[in-house]
């Protein structure tokens, strides 16, 4: 037989979905265990929405719609930028996705030609660098710090730029690190784009979830320029708990949106008809329960960074997303890497955390505290044992 996909077999699966899959291996044995491994929110989805889906199906909307989206959402979506962030757009420049990680995808194939560069500031959402690989451009990685939160510096993008660079990938808050960038930080890597006509995909779908006061910008809030260079990215699964539904979507100029439009003609057709209409329901309320969930998670947050202190000594909490790194470094045996401790911590203590290995930090694994108080404290006190364990 000939030879399959050479870019599809030096893709993995994504490692957050391998842990998850042992650790519902391992749970299907009788073992209790606790899975800081899945970011997917664990409360229901808002009941305006469940009720808008059903009543889809009863009424049969249940056909082929607009690749791009039902005329209903795009409007739906287009308002709800405006009235949560003052950003205006058009509904021909909003398009509807089979959930955001598709829309990472297609605005990747509508920006880049063979060759161009794509900047991802580490650590990353592993999707990212396949992505950019898979719609034929080369991901050049620029390495965070600690000490600024792993966040990308105008300094560092600056260096990264060659006469190939085309797309910068922007995540915030972000993932892994639940770092969250201020205006001005942004306002200034906007200035180092617009220097070297950069385009921007600022995926922002964990929007929502910003603690301790802090404010979530959108980066194409920042000026027009700002604007005509970003594809801002956002969805459903995360601030309304509708992970298995979906939907997410882009905002950009029409140049880009007819461009991704026609690629979505050719893939996936379109996004769920019943699903479209249950965001519709639920983005068109001015809060849809956003701001309970956010609370929720700042205080699972708090519980998580309590449990650790331990381990997290005086590191900063993280300030968005629901997303903690554990620095795991000082605790592995010679020859160990975090793989391994992550298999150890999984198998000995039924902890299932993240290895960081395909999200560019070695060293460190992710534990998402997508779960209840209770067991992100149960988890946290089984990882210091199992830690106090190997010393
Ligand atoms: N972007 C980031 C940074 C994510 O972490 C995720 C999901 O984990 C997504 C996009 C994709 O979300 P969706 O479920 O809408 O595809």
């Amino acid at each position: 037989m000939k030879p399959l996909s050479i870019a599809l077999q030096s893709t993995p699966v994504s490692a957050a979905l391998t842990v998850d899959l042992l650790a519902a291996k391992q749970a299907a044995t009788g073992a209790d265990v606790i899975r800081f491994s899945v970011g997917e929110p664990d409360f229901p989805t808002p009941p305006a929405a469940a009720q808008a889906g059903m009543h889809a199906i009863e009424r049969g909307h249940t056909r082929y719609a607009n690749a791009s989206g039902t005329p209903a959402l795009r409007q739906t979506v287009a308002e709800a930028l405006c009235r949560d962030y003052g950003l205006s757009y058009a509904p021909a420049q909003i398009v509807i996705t089979s959930g955001a990680k598709y829309a990472v995808y297609a605005a990747l194939y509508a920006l880049l030609n063979p060759g161009d560069e794509v900047i991802l500031p580490s650590p990353y959402w592993p999707s990212y660098l396949h992505a950019a690989r898979l719609a034929g451009g080369t991901p050049v990685i620029v390495g965070g710090v600690q000490e600024n939160a792993w966040k990308l510096t105008p300094d560092a993008l600056s260096r990264a730029v060659t006469k190939r660079s085309k797309v910068l990938i922007l995540n915030n808050p972000n993932n892994p690190s639940g770092a969250v960038y201020s205006r001005a930080e942004l306002a200034a890597l906007c200035a180092v784009c617009r220097t070297h006509d950069l385009y921007v995909i600022a995926d922002e779908i964990y929007a929502n979830f910003v603690y301790d006061g802090a404010v979530f910008t959108p980066f194409a809030s920042l000026d027009a320029d700002a604007k005509a260079r970003t594809v801002s990215i956002g969805g459903m699964s995360k601030a309304y708990c509708m992970t298995g539904w979906r939907i997410g979507f882009l905002a950009a100029d029409t140049a880009v949106t007819s461009l991704v439009s026609a690629m979505l003609s050719h893939t996936t057709g379109c996004p769920c008809t019943i699903s479209q209409e249950a965001a519709a329901a639920v983005l068109s309320e001015t809060d849809g329960g956003r701001a309970a969930l956010c609370h929720a998670f700042e205080q699972r947050r708090n519980a998580l960074t309590r449990a650790l202190s331990p381990l997290l000594g005086a590191q900063e909490k993280p300030q968005g997303a629901f997303y903690a790194l554990l620095d795991v470094r000082p605790y592995l045996h010679s020859g160990e890497d975090e793989r391994a401790f992550a298999m150890a911590l999984l198998t000995e203590a039924n902890v299932a955390a993240v290895p960081c290995t395909d999200f560019g930090l070695p060293g460190y694994l992710r534990l998402a505290y997508t779960l209840p108080e209770a067991r992100i404290c149960e988890g946290a006190g089984r990882i210091l044992t199992f830690i106090g364990r190997r010393a």
